[in-house]
């Protein structure tokens, strides 16, 4: 008979495992108690540990278990009607029952949190995103939806949906999609096709919507052209839609097929037919591109915490194996190549983390009314480049994260897969970088948005005391300084316009920089933890300053 424990040893390979996620997370704890009171942290606290557990646990299970379970559209009924019903796995319904238990879009409207709303939102969204397959998918949306309907100013929506969009009563919770993309573009909405046909005190819509993500949604906010508007954005008008009657039939539209995509897929993502629709205008009917720009502000920031929270759960696996896994004669986290890669991995991530709480942080204080011109000014600059910046880190950690593992990174039922598929979506939707990028570059407001970037990398070097930091940061500053010179020095539009992606990088990278120089002195501070000096050395021999000379006419040559 073969012994077991021998057997075990010679043919299986040990799985990552996870901890409690909050507990695990040094940075999360650390930036927590650098930024809110000891009261504020020690009332927040709990619930986070209990979250910690829950992602790192249960529901991280759940997930490995529910892999291959997908959303189903069923369109017809037994009798021939037309229902276009879905029905979502397993880990969003209990994604669902989290969100309105821990109140993952309501918490960021808690009046109790004052101008930390936000970073107590952020902190659950953090810790529960990786588990979820993605249900932050909606939940973006429909923080989004929230934001925008307050800042309409339409009152009668508010108080229809509002209480709904924030409820932590499961049966009242209502999530909402946006309706942008149509197949004349989701960069260039501008060109949107939806009609809308006023019809007594309301509207119809008539179009077709390309990527409707989240259709199990019950209200949706959508762009749709008056009749009789002018081409182009300004055109367009913002309307409210609520998906189905009160009977529970669709609302004339239908859902024609649900997308088979690369990746996100236990996100239904629909193609939506608009055929009469019953609508409301939320403002007025026209300048809907405007109208919708707090949902943008509100995702990209969602799509910023969830890019970061996928490079620790991949790193937290990769640690994890690497301490299990033997080649060589010694464990991975023993040979100094591996433990050089993942170094490299963290730091991105300390980065890529400290820059999209800034930009929580900063979208709190903005909410609630307690900022300043010059914070208002690097939260409109930072919107673009931390979502277009964590993107591009995501992938690439990712990416890397998958190949810590060697082959069993490239096995399904690992559930690894699924990490590198659900990050290649995150520097597509909501902006992809090119467009995050020329939109952050050629806006009117970019001279503001600058010097307030470079007073907050400069006000990063204010107490630092250990030289090497000092050092650290003055290449960020000096990589700030050349990013805006080279912007000064007239370059032409088209020169511009081809650099607009090296220039955000650096600028966002350079930020990055910065503020880890910041917690890492800090966390020397405070007792003398050493892993944020090491995140901030790491990265500053990491690529900061992109900026090159690039000449756009032998480019050209190369699309031939
Ligand atoms: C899984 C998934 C779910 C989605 N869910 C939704 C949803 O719920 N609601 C919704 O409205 N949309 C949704 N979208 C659509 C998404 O927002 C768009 O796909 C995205 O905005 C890009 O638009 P596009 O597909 O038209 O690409 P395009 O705009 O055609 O872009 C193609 C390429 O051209 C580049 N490009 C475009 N313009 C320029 C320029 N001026 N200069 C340089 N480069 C440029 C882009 O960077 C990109 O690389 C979803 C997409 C995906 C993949």
């Amino acid at each position: 008979m073969i012994d077991p424990q021998w057997q075990q040893a010679l043919f299986t390979q040990s799985a990552p495992e996870l901890g409690n996620q909050y507990r695990d997370d040094p940075l999360l704890v650390s930036w927590l108690r650098r930024t809110l009171s000891a009261e504020s942290l020690r009332d927040l606290e709990p619930e986070l540990d209990e979250l910690g557990a829950i992602s790192g646990g249960p529901l991280y299970r759940l997930q490995l278990a529910d892999r291959l379970n997908e959303p189903r559209l069923r369109q017809w009924d037994a009798w021939g009607n037309r229902v276009d019903e879905l029905e979502v796995t397993s880990v969003w319904h209990e994604a669902e029952r989290l969100t309105v238990k821990h109140g993952l879009v309501a918490t960021g409207y808690a009046p109790a949190h004052g101008r930390h709303a936000r970073i107590a939102q952020f902190a659950k969204v953090y810790l529960l995103h990786p588990s979820s397959d993605v249900y932050s998918c909606p939940l973006a949306m429909t923080d989004g939806a929230a934001r925008t309907l307050i800042e309409s100013g339409n009152q009668r929506l508010v108080e229809r949906a509002l209480p709904r969009l924030t409820a932590r009563d499961p049966a009242r919770f209502w999530t909402s999609g946006q309706w942008m993309t149509e197949t004349t573009g989701g960069s260039d909405v501008g060109r949107s096709q939806t009609r809308a046909v006023q019809d007594g005190d309301g509207w119809r819509l008539y179009g077709r919507k390309w990527f409707t993500s989240a259709i199990a949604s019950q209200m949706a906010l959508t762009l749709a052209r008056p009749e009789g508007n002018a081409p182009g954005g300004k055109g367009l008008a913002m309307f409210y839609v609520e998906v189905r009657d009160a009977e529970g039939r669709l609302n004339g539209l239908r859902v024609d097929r649900l997308k088979d995509k690369l990746g996100t897929r236990k996100v239904p993502t629909a193609e939506l037919m608009l055929e009469g629709a019953r609508a409301e205008l939320v403002t007025r009917p026209f300048n809907g591109t405007r109208a919708i720009e707090p949902m943008l502000m509100v995702t990209r920031m969602w799509n910023s915490v969830c890019a970061v929270a996928a490079m620790r759960r991949g790193l937290a696996l990769a640690r994890s194996y690497a301490a299990r896994r033997e080649a060589f004669g010694q464990p991975l986290a023993r040979q100094p190549l591996h433990v050089d890669t993942l170094a490299a991995l963290e730091a991105e991530t300390w980065g890529a983390f400290l820059m999209t709480f800034l930009l929580v942080e900063l979208n709190g204080r903005h909410e609630r009314g307690e900022i300043e011109d010059e914070q208002r000014a690097l939260l409109r600059l930072i919107t673009p480049l931390t979502k277009l910046v964590t993107g591009k880190q995501a992938v690439a950690v990712v990416s890397e994260v998958i190949e810590s593992f060697g082959g069993a990174g490239y096995v399904e039922d690992t559930g690894l897969p699924a990490l590198l598929r659900d990050a290649q979506v995150l520097p597509i939707w909501e902006g992809t970088t090119n467009v995050l990028s020329l939109d952050a570059l050629l806006r009117s407001d970019l001279n503001a948005g600058l010097a307030a970037l470079m007073g907050r990398a400069s006000s990063c070097m204010r107490g630092i005391t250990e030289p090497r930091l000092a050092a650290a940061g003055k290449q960020a500053i000096g990589a700030l300084e050349r990013a805006a010179l080279w912007l000064e020095s007239g370059q032409d539009r088209e020169r511009l316009q081809a650099s607009a992606r090296r220039l955000a990088l650096t600028l966002a990278r350079s930020l990055q920089l910065a503020l880890l120089c910041e917690h890492a002195q800090w966390m020397l501070d405070q007792g003398g933890d050493r892993r944020g000096y090491a995140a901030a050395l790491r990265f500053s021999r990491l690529p900061v300053d992109l900026i090159q000379e690039m000449d756009p006419e032998l480019d050209r040559l190369l699309m031939q």
